[in-house]
């Protein structure tokens, strides 16, 4: 049987894929490489950690030998680690001495399970860096173009935030906003009586339901997100986009099904399937579908490429440009600041608010900094120190004790997410001598930070520590973390977009230039970063090449 589309990945924009195809009325295969996510069985944010055969502690010789990389993750722990992939099974290799976090989910959901679900949309200030600083090429699409995407998307998903009307920073379709605790109060007035119009801190824009929303519940304030969400609170693939395909009945799903390459006709000059190696029995199957879409993330979207050689694509197919496996970017993170905020210790807070704080870019928005090119926002936030606070509160037998179980003083962060440039020296290829569980070559990950990027980093310390000061903070640490790349856990840009076959893999609708009935639409087709979080853009530009790619084939163009 030939399917209408065949999907490859079942994540943040696979799921995206599988719903608008199926509701467009094709017949669609998903192809996902790990196993199903149920729900009921698997979701576990609710586990408390007495119930937990480590206490939430984490079976720490185990993390270490199957999980060394994943484990780094601040959301991988006892109860999620089983989200993230298994490092023994699906290694990579990189180059002596620059090092890359590779941190993946590999089941039903992919990452979507398991994201921070703070989205943002880009705007032209990001759309036209390139052009305006001759910095690798120009994106093909400006703002106008993906904006009513955009609210596509955002009416689907349902955003919780506050409207601001930046320019900079263009406002979502918005549920309401959820609150700013005391501390963070204290610090948005102090950033706003001391920075006037530059800067200011509003509460992060979360895809987080803050009311009830196309069927799905409002969130209960539990906290552990990246456990998985039983009432659907927070948007994943599984809590809606899944659902959604399903309900046309036109959705396949494959999941045990890790796709080793694309099967490419050279007489007809078109992707004519996938090739697949069942997880569980190793055995080779064979898919066709009329138009392909490749969702399985940025650089693995980019190997199943480099993996898919013919005579005309010795070195991965649609890659006449070249570019494939270059540009890779990552946000750069690891500048801030923490410190105690004074004052409002009768005031505690109720619930886990699965969100925290944001500080919209002020660099190089309306002034010139001379040190760096771009610039960074601020995720953080406030919350009351616990019993683990430390050298915050020294003493000794019952008093000590009796203190520690009152919460401490309130303690606000700041963390830096910044711009990283594109630069055709950070790329990834295959490694010839190393294979996965399944025997398919794996990626060697070339890639390490710039002079821009440190300096951001550098920047980002300097910027946090005076906002912590203006607020008559206590303690001020400024750090400045070596965090490596991959570790925001955003990478991207390893099949970019561009207007020019020459320069680059896709065209303005994430189409190949060289295989017209095939589509990248994960992070691969990002041509800059920007600094804020992408998943919302892979969405909306993945909706956007799906509703062209059904109006080609229904013109009988593709
Ligand atoms: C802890 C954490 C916090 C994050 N926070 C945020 C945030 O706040 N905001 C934000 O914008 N982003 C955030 N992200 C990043 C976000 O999760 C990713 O940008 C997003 O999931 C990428 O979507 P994707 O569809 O490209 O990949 P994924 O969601 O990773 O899905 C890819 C899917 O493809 C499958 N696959 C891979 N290879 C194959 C193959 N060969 N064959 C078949 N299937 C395959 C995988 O198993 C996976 O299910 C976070 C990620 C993590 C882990
Ligand atoms: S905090 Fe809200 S969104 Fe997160 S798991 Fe709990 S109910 Fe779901």
């Amino acid at each position: 049987m030939t399917y209408d589309a065949i999907v490859v990945g079942s994540g943040m924009t696979g799921g995206w894929a599988a719903k608008e195809l199926t509701e467009k009325g094709l017949k669609t295969l998903v192809l996902e490489a790990g196993p199903p996510t149920l729900p009921e069985r698997d979701y576990v944010e609710h586990v408390p950690s007495w119930e937990m055969k480590f206490r939430g502690m984490g079976h720490r010789r185990r993390l270490q030998e199957d999980q060394p990389i994943q484990s780094t993750c601040y959301a991988c722990d006892e109860w999620s680690a089983k989200f993230f992939v298994s490092d023994k099974e699906n290694p990579y290799t990189t180059e002596a001495g620059k090092p890359f976090s590779w941190i993946r989910g590999r089941q039903v959901g992919g990452r979507s399970i398991m994201w921070g679900r703070q989205v943002y949309r880009w705007s032209d200030l990001d759309f036209e860096a390139n052009l305006r600083e001759g910095i690798a090429i120009d994106w093909p699409i400006r703002y106008a173009d993906l904006a009513p995407w955009y609210d596509y998307v955002e009416d689907f998903i349902g955003i919780s935030g506050e409207a601001l009307g930046l320019s900079h920073l263009p406002d979502s379709r918005f549920l309401p906003a959820m609150k700013l605790n005391c501390a963070e109060v204290v610090v948005q007035h102090a950033i706003a009586k001391h920075f006037g119009a530059e800067r200011l801190l509003t509460i992060g824009r979360a895809a987080v339901l803050t009311t009830p929303h196309r069927g799905r519940a409002a969130c209960h304030y539990c906290g552990p997100c990246e456990r998985g969400c039983i009432t659907r609170s927070y948007f994943s693939s599984v809590n809606a986009t899944l659902p959604a395909a399903q309900q046309t009945s036109r959705m396949t799903l494959r999941p045990n099904s890790v796709v080793h390459s694309v099967s490419f006709d050279p007489k007809s000059r078109r992707a004519i399937g996938v090739r697949v190696i069942d997880a569980g029995t190793h055995r080779w199957l064979e898919f066709q579908g009329k138009v392909i879409f490749l969702c399985a993330s940025a650089l693995e979207s980019a190997r199943i490429l480099l993996n898919s050689t013919t005579a005309e694509f010795p070195n991965g197919l649609a890659n006449s440009s070249g570019e494939l496996g270059h540009n890779l970017m990552d946000h750069v993170k690891g500048g801030g600041a923490t410190a105690i905020i004074p004052g409002n210790e009768n005031h505690v807070v109720i619930g886990r608010r699965p969100n925290g704080i944001y500080v919209p870019r002020f660099r190089n928005v309306k002034t010139n900094q001379k040190e760096f090119l771009r610039g960074y926002g601020f995720e953080g936030g406030g919350h009351r120190e616990g019993w683990q606070r430390g050298i915050l509160q020294t003493g000794f037998g019952t008093d000590f004790k009796r203190s520690l179980s009152q919460p401490g003083p309130w303690r606000f962060s700041f963390q830096g997410y910044g711009e990283c440039l594109p630069s055709h020296a950070n790329y990834v290829e295959l490694d010839k001598e190393k294979v996965d569980a399944w025997g398919i070559p794996v990626l060697k990950i070339h890639c390490a930070w710039g002079d821009n990027e440190r300096a951001i980093r550098t920047d980002m310390a300097a910027t946090a520590a005076e906002m912590l000061a203006s607020a008559g903070a206590r303690r001020i640490q400024p750090f400045i973390d070596d965090d490596p790349p991959g570790f925001s856990i955003h990478e991207m840009g390893t099949a970019r977009m561009g207007r020019d076959p020459k320069s680059s893999v896709l065209n303005s609708f994430n189409q190949a230039h060289d295989v017209k009935n095939l589509f990248v639409t994960d992070g691969a087709a990002m041509v800059s970063s920007s600094c804020v979080n992408p998943s919302l853009t892979y969405m909306a530009l993945t909706a956007r090449a799906c509703d062209y790619a059904v109006r080609q084939m229904k013109n009988g163009e593709l």
